[in-house]
């Protein structure tokens, strides 16, 4: 219900930064004035998984959503202190507001303001209204309905741009040093206000193009109507990957595009090919289609189970790696793994390439973790931290439980421990990949570790966990809370003790 003293509504920009199908941004446009905030509160913005290059590509979606809104006389601010002190500066002015904003669920910083926002938010007699914004269910019961409930999601129609019929006139808000309308910046001045020094920009950073709007509808029109044959076959090395996967991670991780609108899209095209059975592409579709799907899947394991980020998901690994820090002969190793000078020249090439361009697909992300944290036993946390600086689609609720899927501790996924050299014979047969990223490879020295020996050595760490006493009673649990009920291989025959696979599809 409406409460008549609402006469403002503020809506806190986070991962939406969209005007289409945006539940936050259409609540707000109901009856209220609506002034919309984006808060670089040091919590979120300077958190330890953060980095320079989504700063920039965060800001470049914000100055345009700011000129959009802009001519609809809704005012975006920006504002560079503490979140409590903007919102009671608000308060201050407007006496009383109502507070919207979509779910999130963000990594641990953002947790954790979000509880300081709504205390803050009881003692002020603020209501904060939290839109879901895709299939990741807040305080999900039961995960059986899930994809029911996915289905029943992306199936309704998509909000179209709001209409603030209240937003007539300027408003007559004064601003401070701190909390100032983004439309008065300039790039070059928004940098400087957020706290961004130019010369820190990366390669990956100076690629970020200027119109992300203009990028993302090319991204989308291409990879419908070119790029998306012979994805499934080609997503996998990093050299067909370039062009035929989407490249869509980082637009749909600020939420320039909403999942929902890109699975009707999909859905759209699929209905102009599917007439032809012998068409390829059905296939491409299909495939495409089950990534979306995996996307909430993910995300909801975090929304599920926050400390994923920071435990392992099966509590016998917590252990088994070394969480704190590391001893020197490891921190020599995670420097060479991060600078790509493992001496595995195809492995160091992606990871080179993955510094410069922000993106490496999906396999190679997967190989990457697996050698970090199986051949050269490094805690997940250590490497995982990295890889999350440097994707410039990251996103918390894929990332971290897919780096713990790599490194073996989920208990309810298969043990796979990625060959570099195999990969490099599969993907990159030709060397052509490698020596564009990694040219001098061949002159260095041999890999820091034997492969093969190291390789056995994990496995036998890993199995030795999972025969432990209590593994299975403890991953039947993780699989109920965490499981994808898309493909089960529970096998009923208990007599062998063969240890379980529970979980396919991830
Ligand atoms: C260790 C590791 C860490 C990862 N971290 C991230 C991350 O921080 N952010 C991120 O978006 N993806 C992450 N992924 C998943 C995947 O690698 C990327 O989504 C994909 O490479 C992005 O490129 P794309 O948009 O061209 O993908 P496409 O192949 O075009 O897929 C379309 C979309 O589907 C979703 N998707 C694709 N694969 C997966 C998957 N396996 N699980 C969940 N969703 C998926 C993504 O939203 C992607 O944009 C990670 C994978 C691994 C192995």
């Amino acid at each position: 219900m409406q409460n008549a003293n609402n006469k403002f509504s503020i809506v806190w920009l986070k991962k939406d930064l969209r005007l289409l199908d945006s539940e936050a941004l259409t609540e707000a446009a109901k009856g209220n004035y609506v002034i919309t905030l984006f808060s670089l509160d040091s919590n979120r913005w300077n958190a330890e998984d953060i980095s320079t290059r989504h700063k920039i590509f965060t800001l470049r979606a914000l100055m345009e959503l700011s000129s959009k809104l802009e001519k609809m006389k809704v005012p975006l601010y920006l504002a560079n202190c503490d979140l409590i002190s903007t919102l009671t500066f608000f308060k201050n002015q407007l006496n009383h507001f109502k507070l919207i904003s979509h779910e999130e669920t963000g990594n641990y910083a953002s947790f954790e303001l979000d509880k300081k926002i709504q205390k803050w938010c009881k003692e002020n007699n603020i209501v904060w209204k939290e839109m879901r914004q895709n299939n990741v269910i807040r305080g999900l019961k039961d995960r059986n309905l899930w994809s029911k409930k996915w289905n029943q999601y992306m199936r309704q129609s998509c909000l179209p741009i709001p209409i603030f019929k209240n937003n007539k006139s300027s408003n007559s808000i004064k601003e401070n040093c701190f909390i100032q309308p983004l439309s008065k910046f300039s790039f070059k001045e928004v940098l400087k206000f957020s706290k961004i020094p130019y010369p820190c920009f990366d390669d990956a950073s100076l690629s970020i193009p200027e119109k992300l709007n203009e990028k993302q509808n090319y991204l989308i029109s291409s990879f419908f109507n070119e790029r998306i044959f012979d994805y499934s076959k080609n997503m996998s090395s990093p050299l067909t990957g370039e062009f035929s996967c989407s490249r869509l991670s980082p637009f749909l991780s600020i939420g320039m595009i909403s999942l929902r609108s890109l699975f009707q899209e999909v859905t759209k095209q699929r209905e102009k090919v599917i007439k032809n059975k012998a068409d390829k592409r059905l296939r491409d579709f299909r495939s495409f289609e089950k990534r979306l799907h995996w996307r909430c899947h993910f995300i909801q394991k975090l929304e599920s189970e926050p400390s994923i980020e920071h435990k392992c998901l099966h509590p016998k690994f917590n252990n088994l790696r070394n969480e704190g820090s590391l001893t020197n002969k490891q921190e020599d190793f995670l420097n060479l793994w991060k600078e790509g000078k493992t001496g595995l020249p195809f492995l160091d090439a992606c990871m080179i390439y993955l510094e410069k361009t922000g993106w490496i697909n999906f396999r190679m992300r997967a190989m990457l973790i697996s050698f970090v944290s199986n051949n050269l036993w490094i805690h997940w946390k250590h490497s995982g931290l990295h890889l999350a600086k440097l994707f410039l689609d990251y996103e918390p609720g894929i990332h971290w439980p897919q780096v713990q899927m790599q490194s073996g501790t989920t208990g309810i996924n298969t043990i796979r421990i990625y060959n570099p050299e195999k990969q490099q014979d599969e993907q990159d047969p030709d060397f052509i990949f490698t020596k564009t990223w990694n040219p001098n490879a061949y002159s260095t020295k041999k890999p820091i570790v034997d492969l093969k020996a190291s390789s056995n050595e994990a496995r036998k760490k890993l199995w030795a966990t999972r025969k432990e006493e209590n593994f299975k009673k403890i991953a039947r649990i993780v699989y109920q809370n965490h499981g994808s009920r898309m493909k089960r291989t529970v096998k009923s025959a208990p007599n062998k003790q063969k240890p379980i696979q529970l979980s396919l599809i991830d």
